[in-house]
């Protein structure tokens, strides 16, 4: 019996790998439903960390694209100079999710998934301790990143918009999705946290005046906080980390949907093969390049200020097709090799404290004290 603590995108894709392959699933939830800390807003389903795309690599993973999910091939991006960038690909550079428990969003569909083959799913479940072992997937627990928005009715158009500027949104970005009647608007932010609702008013202002609209008072409030990090190992004895829990996430601009899925996916499939020593070369062969990419375009990005993101932008704009341009930026490049030990040490992970490898420890977030010996 395979146990799962996290009942998010990486603990049911771990679930539903193992139902399909006839093994018996617990996962155990804290909360009284999934997506619990989402109210409905939009996500995106990033479409530029692979060649593949991405709605193709979830059905090869047995996860069927039965949730409503649309393409969005153009994206609007406000440099701090005041110019205005549009950007087309030929393929959806992210697909429109919904995240939360209501009936449309891509949480309540992977349950409804998971359930379908014989998973049980115990909400209101807290588990602090694994000691048989399994699958912790409790997604994101201290801030690297943060994110923070309103969900709203409106009646614009559909489409996409971001504006980055470090008045706006700290070594993030702003943005704007609008889709069939609904829109969120949002922040994620890498720095300055305690004046997040500085910059979520501010962005707010931002988008209204640019484009003319009221959020209105029945605007609902959502944020949370994500975790990026390159560990030394996502294992502890027979205790697999996936998804954010692990620190998987593209640390470029902190889209941690994809990777969640795909770790979840391959701890689930060392678990089957009775080995789950091999999860770390798994993660490692999937994921590791991407990551550690990843982990060295946000170190570049955070030294770009306002003059360097209307540079970025008007180079993103030379390149062509952007979503292969990003595609090659998430492969491992010479200098990348280079500076990824640097940018790894200079962008240090706040989740290193809650982790320890001990052996003995079977805490899910290390709770005995034993957290000496880090991830
Ligand atoms: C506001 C916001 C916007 C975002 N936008 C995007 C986006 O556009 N695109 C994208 O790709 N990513 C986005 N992300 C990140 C994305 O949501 C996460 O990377 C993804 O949900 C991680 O999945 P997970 O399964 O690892 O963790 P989670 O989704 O956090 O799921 C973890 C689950 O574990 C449960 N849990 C926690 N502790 C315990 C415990 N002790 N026992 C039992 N259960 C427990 C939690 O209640 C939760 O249900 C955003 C994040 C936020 C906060």
């Amino acid at each position: 019996m395979l146990h799962i603590s996290g009942a998010g995108p990486a603990g049911l894709a771990a679930a539903i790998t193992c139902a399909r392959a006839g093994a018996k699933v617990v996962v155990h939830e804290r909360k009284q439903t999934v997506g619990a800390r989402f109210h409905g807003d939009f996500q995106g389903q990033e479409n530029w960390t692979d060649t593949g795309d991405v709605i193709g690599a979830l059905e090869r993973m047995g996860i069927e694209p039965d949730f409503p999910h649309t393409g969005f091939t153009q994206l609007t991006v406000y440099a701090p100079s005041g110019q205005i960038f549009h950007y087309t690909g030929k393929q959806p550079l992210f697909y429109l999710v919904r995240r939360g428990s209501g009936e449309d969003t891509f949480d309540s569909a992977l349950l409804a998934q998971a359930r379908a083959l014989g998973v049980e799913v115990r909400f209101g479940d807290r588990i602090q301790k694994l000691p048989e072992g399994g699958i912790c997937a409790e997604g994101p627990r201290v801030g690297d990143v943060i994110a923070a928005g309103y969900q709203f009715s409106s009646d614009m158009a559909d489409g996409a918009y971001a504006a980055l500027s470090d008045d706006l949104a700290p070594k993030g970005y702003a943005y704007l999705l609008i889709h069939q009647g609904q829109a969120t608007l949002a922040i994620c932010i890498f720095d300055d946290f305690h004046n997040e609702h500085i910059y979520l008013e501010r962005s707010v202002d931002f988008f209204q005046q640019q484009l003319g609209f009221s959020i209105g008072e029945n605007a609902k409030r959502f944020g949370g906080l994500g975790n990026i990090s390159y560990p030394a190992t996502a294992r502890k004895g027979n205790m697999l980390y996936v998804g954010e829990a692990a620190g998987f996430q593209d640390a470029l601009w902190g889209f941690g949907m994809r990777y969640a899925l795909v770790s979840g996916h391959l701890a689930a499939q060392a678990w089957l093969q009775g080995k789950p020593e091999a999860y770390d070369q798994m993660w490692q062969q999937k994921l590791g390049e991407k990551m550690r990419a990843g982990i060295v375009n946000r170190f570049l990005y955070t030294r770009l200020g306002e003059g360097g993101y209307t540079r970025f932008l008007r180079h993103l704009a030379e390149v062509g097709d952007i979503r292969q341009w990003l595609v090659r930026q998430h492969r491992e490049q010479w200098y990348t090799r280079l500076l990824f030990p640097w940018a790894n040490r200079v962008l240090p992970s706040k989740r290193k404290k809650y982790l320890c490898t001990h052996p003995d420890c079977t805490c899910t977030w290390c709770r005995c004290g034993k957290a000496g010996n880090k991830i």
